[in-house]
């Protein structure tokens, strides 16, 4: 990835010209932003970690992951949280060497896997420390094994997405794990984040995949999950599933994986985002289940066909519905009042669905301020959620001004609910991070007083710890404050991140 945005420039996406107008006439977007040359700090001298670089091109590339604010921060030309250099171990014991070295040193360690965080997880707090090292696990790379009757296979945490799948597809398997970060995300970082892919309807959240892992850790190495399921205790898993290296560096992962089938996608009209909530709803509670499931509200729908992105539906809501051989929920999606669009709609969107970070480095490249943001609650209280997470983000970032783009879709289902998407277009103010965070702080509020979670799969990183600590309360903090003593007692990883 290039620094502070999305892929392979070769990939760039430029703007249609009925986006551009969109933008300038329905935002008042005044023109293209140019980046800044970044400048870094000197950094701070570090002692001799496995594969240490600390050249400034590597260090700007590990400066902060992919939320609208670290790109918006970087090509500013402000670089406050790089590291001072990356350490590139090869092997689990080498992981172990870097955090003895750090806490020897007190520096400050943050792993690394695809950095494609979206809530601040790279962005270590700096203060109190000799330094910050980035542990980039790109090294850890290889398939350790692939058990074909029991349908498992271990990873090293640093194998990107897309190398796991080809590796497995070529024995006939699919981990069927497509987040939309999917190009860049690893392995490790799934695990680290609790990431939820986009067929998680048929193939599960990752961490739900997942049947073992290893980690490094300040107190010595943890090997857990050692049959399919267990009664052994409390499941410890669990405790480094979504710990964003702020606990134990994952350097091994075994999940199940499932025989390769072919998805077919359609796509499906309904009247109203309620009506398609409903039907979306019948499907989770009563099946037939499809793999993939998703429904924009009314503006994502109109925006998505307005700029090309997807089809029309006729002026109602489109769902995107993907199906292994053998299901069909047709009938019951007529039934709720859905409309049949074909193939064409779901072929456009499998077509493109990797394809919005590239998008939102060409609205901010324009001049508009472009980031989304998720959560996750019961059916009963979805329809308020909604409204109250949209009005909030309407009326903050539409303040004495033009009124943003507001959209959602329903992006994964469950038996008992579902988590909402929200993406945003504006016109960016003179100061985008600070437009960008008052608006995050109203939509944060609006998610917790509704009940809500503040975050389904993107996870807490720095941006989302003071609602997480709401969340949890006072007694589940100290239970993580806990864990943190004994996982990472000398307080070196990822300082600032996860914790309240
Ligand atoms: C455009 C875009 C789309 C996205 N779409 C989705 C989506 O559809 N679903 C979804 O779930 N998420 C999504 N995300 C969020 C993000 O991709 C996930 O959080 C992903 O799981 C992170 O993986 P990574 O390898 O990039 O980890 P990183 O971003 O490198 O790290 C994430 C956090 O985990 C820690 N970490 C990373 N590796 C390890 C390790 N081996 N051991 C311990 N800690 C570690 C890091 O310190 C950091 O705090 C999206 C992000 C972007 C930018």
């Amino acid at each position: 990835m290039t620094t502070f945005r999305w892929g392979d420039p070769a990939d760039a996406v430029t703007l249609p010209s009925s986006v551009r107008d969109l933008l300038t006439a329905a935002l008042g977007v005044t023109g293209p932003r140019p980046a800044a040359e970044p400048v870094l700090d000197p950094p701070a001298p570090l002692p001799d970690f496995p594969g240490l670089d600390v050249t400034a091109e590597t260090r700007l590339r590990h400066a902060g992951g992919m939320s609208t604010e670290d790109l918006l921060t970087g090509r500013s030309g402000t670089v406050p949280d790089a590291p001072d250099g990356v350490a590139r171990p090869a092997t689990h014991d080498e992981v172990l060497d870097v955090l003895r070295i750090a806490a020897e040193h007190r520096i400050a360690v943050v792993p690394h896997g695809g950095r494609t965080s979206v809530v601040g997880g790279l962005r270590a707090v700096r203060n109190g420390y000799a330094g910050v090292v980035a542990l980039d696990l790109s090294g850890l790379d290889r398939l350790v094994s692939l058990d074909r009757t029991s349908r498992t296979a271990t990873f090293e945490a640093g194998v990107p997405a897309p190398r796991a799948e080809e590796l497995l597809n070529a024995e006939g398997f699919t981990l069927g794990h497509f987040p939309q970060s999917f190009e860049f995300a690893t392995i490790g970082g799934f695990a680290a984040t609790r990431s939820s892919g986009q067929a998680s309807a048929g193939f599960g959240r990752f961490d739900q995949m997942v049947v073992g892992l290893r980690a490094a850790t300040g107190a010595g190495t943890i090997d857990l999950g050692r049959a399919p399921q267990s009664a052994a205790g409390p499941d410890l898993r669990q405790l480094l599933l979504g710990s964003e290296g702020a606990f134990g560096v994952v350097t091994e992962v075994t999940v199940r994986i499932r025989p390769l089938r072919e998805l077919h996608y359609t796509g499906w009209s309904f009247p109203s985002f309620e009506a398609g909530m409903r039907a979306v709803r019948a499907l989770a509670q009563d099946g037939p289940l499809p793999a993939v499931l998703r429904l924009s509200d009314e503006a994502e729908t109109m925006i998505n066909a307005a700029t090309g992105s997807s089809s029309d539906a006729g002026g109602g809501c489109l769902a995107i519905v993907g199906c292994f051989d053998g299901t069909d929920p047709s009938d019951r999606l007529r039934e709720f009042g859905g409309e049949p669009l074909g193939e064409a709609p779901g072929k456009a969107w499998e077509a493109g669905r990797f394809r919005a970070p590239y998008l939102r480095d060409a609205l901010l490249d324009a001049g508009a301020l472009a980031e989304t943001l998720e959560t996750a609650t019961f059916w009963d209280r979805l329809p308020q959620t909604y409204a109250a997470v949209r009005d909030a983000l309407v009326t903050t970032l539409g303040d004495g001004g033009t009124p943003p783009i507001v959209m959602c879709h329903i992006s994964h289902v469950y038996e008992t609910g579902a988590s909402l998407y929200y993406t945003v277009v504006a016109a960016q103010s003179e100061d985008p991070v600070a437009q960008w965070r008052a608006a995050k702080t109203a939509a944060g509020d609006a998610i917790s007083a509704s009940g809500a979670t503040i975050t389904h799969h993107h996870g807490v990183g720095r941006d989302h710890r003071a609602w997480y600590a709401t969340e949890i309360g006072p007694v589940g903090v100290s239970v993580l404050h806990a864990v943190k003593q004994a996982m990472d007692p000398h307080n070196v990883l990822n300082p600032g991140i996860l914790l309240p």
